[in-house]
């Protein structure tokens, strides 16, 4: 694989970062993740405001432009033969070179990573026909899980937590309601209402859910932003999440128990559907 490492494109195993960067010493950076589908970009504007207001939060400087930033996207697209996939992107403090609990002077160059993971055919993954079974658990993170830190050592535990379970994910419970999966936006369907988490510190601001519920929404389908429970999630219709990785995917299990019929429901599929031929549209 060609990557990318602050301002350059290198074989892999020749991007280096130092030992007191910021990132490696106290998950001091923010990161994205943006998927490829045909060999073009989903959602790259969300993603690339969503990173300014994480580094903003952080008091870190944006190293680049956006218009810079799409480029590098762009060519490591092309470099690698990207069709189907993700681009990682990471950006942390950088190396003060030594270790300091506080920030480095604002002049200190900042750590920039991308790299693509390829995914042939992620469009048609299997868990399409056959639904997320999901586990929950307690939600253990941070309070600011809107900034996309790279502080992922609980979202970590909790995917495996899931697979221990013989599960594919972990919703996250505070307050006796959820919050989110490991790595994406959570949702239940009732009737003809889709609930979500309401925005806030406590989740991600999904880009994913961003344009699902601007989709839903002009589909005439109604949505509500509150809190939901484990019983509610187990005693709705329907359930799924989104993520950029995933786009919608329907969860049939909870914590052991069938959703609706313990197969995936029609709005999920409508809605990945929708959110699939929308998104291919506007890729850049
Ligand atoms: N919540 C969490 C905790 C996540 O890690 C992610 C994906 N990174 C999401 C939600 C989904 O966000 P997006 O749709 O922007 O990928």
């Amino acid at each position: 694989r060609t990557v990318y490492l602050n301002g350059e494109y290198m074989p892999e195993d020749e991007a280096k970062v130092s030992v007191f960067d910021r990132g490696f010493l106290m998950a001091d950076g923010v990161y994205e993740v943006t998927s490829v589908l045909d060999g073009k970009l989903i959602d790259f504007d969300g993603h690339a405001v969503r990173l300014q207001r994480s580094l903003d939060e952080l008091e870190m400087r944006h190293p680049s432009s956006k218009e810079d930033l799409l480029e590098v996207h762009r060519e490591l697209v092309r470099l690698n033969e990207i069709t189907d996939g993700m681009i990682y992107l990471q950006i942390t403090r950088g190396n003060p070179g030594d270790r300091d609990f506080a920030y480095p002077p604002q002049d200190t160059a900042p750590t920039v990573v991308l790299f693509t993971q390829a995914k042939p055919g992620m469009a048609d993954s299997p868990l399409t026909k056959t639904g997320m079974k999901v586990i929950s658990i307690p939600d253990q993170r941070w309070g600011r899980r809107d900034i996309k830190t790279v502080q992922l050592l609980y979202p970590s535990m909790g995917k495996m937590m899931a697979k221990a379970a013989g599960a594919d994910d972990a919703w996250m419970v505070e307050d006796d309601h959820i919050t989110e999966g490991t790595s994406n936006n959570a949702y239940i369907v009732k009737g003809n209402t889709i609930v979500t988490r309401q925005l806030g510190h406590d989740i991600l601001h999904g880009i994913t859910r961003a344009a699902v519920l601007r989709f839903a929404r002009e589909a005439q389908m109604s949505v509500e932003e509150r809190p939901f429970t484990v019983a509610e999630a187990q005693a709705a219709d329907e359930a799924f999440i989104t993520s950029a990785s995933m786009f919608v995917m329907p969860v049939v299990e909870m914590d052991g128990a069938a959703i609706g019929s313990g197969a995936p429901g029609p709005v999920a599929a409508r809605l990945r559907e929708i959110y699939l031929d929308e998104s291919r549209k506007t890729a850049i």
